[in-house]
C-alpha cells in the first residue's frame, strides 16, 4: 500500500482503531420476546459491565441482564483515549460547596484507588490490557499554561494528591521530548490501557460469573420494573441506566447530559530512531495545559494516539454512527501532534475516529438510585470515564444492595443535576464556549501574556468551573 503522509488517514470511523486492529467477536444474542431478571441494566460500557460484575460477584444468584444497542464496547468505552485516570469527574468546588471539603478529598482518595482497583481486577480475571501505571504528565508550551500549571500543582495537593510534582522544563524533557516545552505537572496515579482490550475481557469476566449480555438490543423505554427493546421486554424490580453519551436519545432525556464529541488520530508504528527522539519510555499519559485540551498515549505497537474536541457537539443532541471524522478535525488533531512533535511531519495517520462522551449541565458526575421506585444511572463524567466507571460500577453494587459503604456517601451519590438548555441555544453556547477556549489557545501563545479572560469567561458562561 502506498505510504501515507499528513492529514489523509487511512481509515476513518470503523468505530475505532482499538476495535478495527483487535476485531470483533462473534455477536451475542438479542432479545427476543419477555425476560424476568432481578436487575436489568441499560448499556454495555464499563459503566454497566462493572456494574454488572459487580452485583454478580456480590451475590451470584441474581439474574443480572445488560440490554446493549450495538455490541459491547461500542460506545465511549471502545473509543477513548486509553487514560486510566484518577482525575475526578466533577467540580470540586460544587462538590465541595454540598458536601463539605472532606467528601471531595474522601473522593480523590478513593478515585487514586479506583485505579489499582481496576489493575488488580484484570490482573485476578487474567485480562491483559496493555495496562502500564506510568502516570500522567500535563505539559505547559507557554506563560499562560505554565501559570495554570502551577496553579493546578497547588490544586491537586490540597485536594488530595500528594504525589502531583511540578517538573521543570528539563524534567518534562527527560520525559517526552515536546516542542516549547516550559514545564508539567506529574502524577503518578494514571495509567495507560487498550481500551478495548479492557472492555472485552470485563465483559467476559461478567459473563463468566453469570451475567447475561444481549446485544442488538436498543431500549426504546425505561420505566420502574421494566425496560423494552422492538423485540422483547426485561421485567425486573431494579433498572439501571448507564448509557452516558447516548443518554439524550432516550425518550424524556433529550436535554440531560450533552453528548459532547471528541476525537482521536493514532499515527502508523513509529521507527526506533523516532521513539530515540522522543522518549516516552515510562508510557505516560500525555496532556497539555491548553484551555482545548488534547490527550494521548504511546500504544503498546509503538504508534501515538492523540485526542481532542475536533466538531465539540451535533445540533440536537445528535450522536454519529461508527465515529466517522470531518476533515477540518482530522487537520486540527495533526496540528496538534506536529506543533508538539514537529519529527512527525511526514509519518502517516493510521485511523482516525469520533466519540461520545457525557456532559451534565454543571460538569458533574451522577451515580444515582432511587430505591423506592428502583429506577438509577450512572455517568457524565466529563471526559473521565475510565475509572470513574469502575468506582460507579461498585457504587450501584453498593445502592442497589442497600450497603452503607464508604462510597456510598461521596459526593456524586444521588447529585441532582439540572438540564441544559432548549435549542437553538443547547448548540450555540457550546459553539461560543470552544470558539472561546480556540481563540484564548491562540491568544495565550502568541502573545506570552498569562490566562486569557476570553477563556475565564468561558468557564464561568458554561458552567465548567
Ligand atoms: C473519544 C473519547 C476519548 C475519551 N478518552 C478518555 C480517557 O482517555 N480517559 C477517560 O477517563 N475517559 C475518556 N473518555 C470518556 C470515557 O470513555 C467514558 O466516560 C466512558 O467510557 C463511559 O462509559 P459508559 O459505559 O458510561 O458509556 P459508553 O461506553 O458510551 O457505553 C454506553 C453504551 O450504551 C449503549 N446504548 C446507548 N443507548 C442504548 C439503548 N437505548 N439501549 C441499549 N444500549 C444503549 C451504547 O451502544 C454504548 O455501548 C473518552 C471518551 C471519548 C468519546
Amino acid at each position: 500500500m502506498a505510504r501515507v503522509t499528513g492529514t489523509a488517514p487511512r481509515r476513518n470511523g470503523e468505530v475505532s482503531f482499538w476495535w478495527s486492529s483487535i476485531g470483533r467477536d462473534a455477536p451475542r444474542e438479542s432479545l427476543r420476546g419477555s425476560l424476568d431478571a432481578d436487575v436489568v441494566i441499560v448499556g454495555g460500557g464499563y459503566t454497566g459491565l462493572w456494574t454488572a460484575y459487580y452485583l454478580a460477584e456480590a451475590d451470584p444468584s441474581l439474574r443480572v441482564v445488560v440490554l446493549e444497542s450495538r455490541f459491547a464496547g461500542f460506545g465511549a468505552s471502545g473509543r477513548n483515549g486509553g487514560w486510566l485516570t484518577s482525575a475526578i469527574a466533577g467540580s470540586r468546588s460544587r462538590y465541595a460547596a454540598a458536601h463539605g471539603r472532606q467528601a471531595v478529598v474522601d473522593l480523590q482518595r478513593e478515585m487514586i484507588h479506583t485505579v489499582d482497583e481496576v489493575l488488580a481486577r484484570l490482573a485476578a480475571e487474567g485480562v491483559d490490557a496493555d495496562a502500564v501505571k506510568g502516570g500522567v504528565l500535563s505539559v505547559a508550551r507557554n506563560r499562560a499554561q505554565w501559570e495554570r500549571t502551577v496553579a493546578a500543582h497547588a490544586e491537586e495537593t490540597a485536594w488530595g494528591d500528594p504525589d502531583a510534582t511540578l517538573l521543570d522544563r528539563d524534567a518534562s524533557l527527560a520525559r517526552i521530548a515536546i516542542a516549547d516545552t516550559r514545564g508539567a505537572l506529574f502524577s503518578p496515579h494514571t495509567a495507560r490501557i487498550n481500551p478495548v482490550k479492557l472492555v472485552r475481557g470485563l465483559a467476559a469476566a461478567a459473563e463468566r460469573r453469570g451475567v447475561v449480555l444481549l446485544e442488538d438490543s436498543e431500549v426504546v423505554s425505561v420505566a420502574p420494573g421494566r425496560v423494552r427493546t422492538a423485540a422483547g421486554a426485561v421485567e425486573a424490580p431494579v433498572v439501571l441506566r448507564c448509557t452516558e453519551g447516548f443518554t439524550a436519545a432516550l425518550p424524556g432525556l433529550r436535554r440531560s447530559w450533552l453528548p459532547m464529541n471528541s476525537s482521536l488520530l493514532v499515527t502508523e508504528p513509529l521507527g526506533p530512531e523516532l521513539w530515540e527522539e522522543i522518549g516516552w519510555d515510562g508510557c505516560e499519559t500525555l496532556g497539555d495545559m491548553a484551555h482545548a485540551y488534547m490527550y494521548a498515549q504511546r500504544t503498546a505497537d509503538g504508534r501515538i494516539a492523540l485526542g481532542g474536541r475536533g466538531v465539540p457537539y451535533r445540533y440536537g443532541s445528535r450522536t454519529d454512527a461508527d465515529g466517522d471524522t470531518p476533515p477540518l478535525t482530522i487537520r486540527q488533531l495533526h496540528t496538534v501532534l506536529t506543533s508538539m512533535f514537529p519529527m512527525l511531519r511526514d509519518v502517516g495517520i493510521d485511523h482516525v475516529w469520533s466519540g461520545v462522551l457525557g456532559v451534565p449541565r454543571d460538569w458533574c458526575a451522577q451515580m444515582n438510585f432511587d430505591p423506592t421506585t428502583g429506577l438509577g444511572h450512572a455517568g457524565g463524567y466529563v471526559g473521565h470515564g475510565v475509572a470513574t466507571a469502575n468506582l460507579a460500577g461498585r457504587t450501584l453494587r453498593d445502592l442497589v444492595l442497600g450497603r452503607d459503604t464508604s462510597i456510598t456517601t461521596l459526593p456524586h451519590v444521588n447529585w441532582a443535576g439540572r438540564n441544559w438548555e432548549p435549542e437553538p441555544l443547547r448548540w450555540l453556547g457550546v459553539q461560543a464556549m470552544y470558539a472561546a477556549y480556540r481563540t484564548a489557545d491562540r491568544r495565550e501563545s502568541r502573545s506570552g501574556s498569562g490566562t486569557s479572560v476570553i477563556a475565564r469567561i468561558a468557564d464561568k458562561v458554561s458552567g465548567r468551573h
